[in-house]
């Protein structure tokens, strides 16, 4: 006979995998307690910054339209709860090499409304679900009982000490951040042997793809520009452009046009190394700018000066914006230990990967036979990191 259901399971990390599969375990009737130590809240690379009055997505920009029936019936119902939706424009790609833009066909991407980071404030608000911010896991412990429990820190706001916390027990543990399975510093102590043989070879074999996010406030739009995004190619810094304001939900009415400018690997790796670790970044965002105008006047050449005047600028430094290789399966359970692992380390590193991952990572555990072709939805990506943002 198979084995029941875990009824209580706590999940590590709320990015969109986390979230995702927390929701999916929710709705199934099992209670989930899901942490994450972002002391502005869930999200992870789906975030969206609010500084100076302005907001940008500086992480992920989009999240490709699902091909699997399955997951297009979900992010229509997440459209239809208002937290997910159509990112229609001009789209199209611009060759920093020849100064030529291509416009591509028009097409919809999708995007968390009113910010990136709503789809996964959405899930994780979900019935059956506890949250838990500003948590830091550090160490699991598996009981005689064969539960968990998860021991961790809470973090306070200012400069008030960290509170040693301890939640459980729980039936399973899902972890969904490849920080937390890889071992060694920062990582989470699995408390297990077994734990660790299952899961840290998969963290270890994934490597790291650093980049920048420039967060730019312009004069322009993306009418008078002519485009809502483009991929850059031809160019050694930028590898993608959008206007920020063009998404659903994110118009203003002050004139002021939020841009965001996605580096490349090898010009994150190339600043970060010259300046062992640690760039001046406001430098960083003067050179990304001019770049990002750079490729602005390559689509429009009219634009002005004063269009491309910035009236603030700041630069997002992702430390592992990508995974470079990933594990070759969705995501890893052992329903004896009682623990697992998902996240965009698995098969591909994009948005909806990690989506497709959650989701059946939730099947997996509630012993439901996955209905998600999570190899047809990987198929829609490369996992090459300079790929990802490319049409
Ligand atoms: C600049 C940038 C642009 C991108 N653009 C795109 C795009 O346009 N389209 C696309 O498909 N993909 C894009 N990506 C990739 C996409 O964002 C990721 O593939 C996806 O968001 C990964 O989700 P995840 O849930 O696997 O991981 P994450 O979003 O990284 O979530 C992991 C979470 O775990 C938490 N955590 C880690 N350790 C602990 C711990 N010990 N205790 C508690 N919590 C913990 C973290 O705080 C984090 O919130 C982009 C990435 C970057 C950086």
């Amino acid at each position: 006979m198979a084995a029941a259901p875990p009824a209580k399971v706590a999940v590590v990390g709320a990015g969109l995998a986390g979230a995702a599969c927390s929701s999916q375990l929710a709705v199934q009737g099992t209670s989930v307690s899901l942490f994450d130590m972002g002391g502005r809240g869930p999200g992870g690379r789906t975030s969206t910054r609010r500084q100076s009055g302005y907001q940008f997505d500086h992480g992920c920009q989009y999240i490709q339209p699902a091909q699997d029936n399955r997951l297009q019936d979900l992010f229509k119902h997440w459209q239809d709860q208002g937290a997910l939706a159509e990112w229609k424009g001009s789209f199209g790609i611009v060759d920093q090499s020849n100064r030529k833009y291509r416009k591509e066909e028009e097409r919809a991407l999708l995007v968390g409304k009113p910010s990136m980071d709503s789809l996964v404030q959405h899930l994780a608000a979900q019935q059956g679900i506890q949250q838990h911010w500003a948590f830091k896991v550090q160490r699991l412990e598996q009981l005689k009982d064969g539960q968990w429990l998860v021991h961790g820190l809470q973090r306070h706001p200012g400069d008030d000490p960290d509170d040693p916390r301890t939640e459980g027990p729980f039936n399973a543990v899902l972890l969904a951040d490849i920080l937390t399975c890889q071992g060694g510093v920062g990582s989470v102590d699995l408390g297990l042997d077994a734990a660790e043989k299952l899961l840290h070879p998969v963290g270890k074999a994934s490597n790291k793809a650093p980049c920048f996010s420039l967060m730019a406030a312009l004069h322009v739009g993306s009418q008078e520009a002519g485009i809502a995004a483009a991929s850059v190619t031809g160019c050694d810094s930028l590898q993608w452009i959008a206007c920020d304001t063009s998404k659903p939900g994110r118009e203003r009415s002050d004139g002021a046009h939020c841009w965001v400018a996605v580096s490349t690997e090898a010009f994150a790796r190339e600043t970060l190394s010259a300046a062992n670790g640690k760039p001046d970044m406001d430098a960083v965002s003067q050179q990304l700018l001019e770049k990002l105008c750079e490729a602005l006047k390559t689509i429009n050449p009219d634009l002005t000066a004063a269009q491309l005047e910035a009236n603030f600028k700041a630069t997002q430094r992702w430390g592992s914006g990508f995974k470079a290789e990933c594990h070759p399966k969705p995501y890893i359970w052992d329903a004896d230990l009682g623990i697992g692992a998902t996240g965009d380390f698995c098969i591909a590193s994009s948005a909806l990967q990690a989506i497709t991952n959650g989701v059946v990572l939730a099947d997996a555990v509630s012993g439901k036979p996955s209905q998600v072709g999570s190899t047809a939805a990987a198929a829609q990506h490369s996992s090459k990191p300079a790929d990802v943002l490319r049409w």
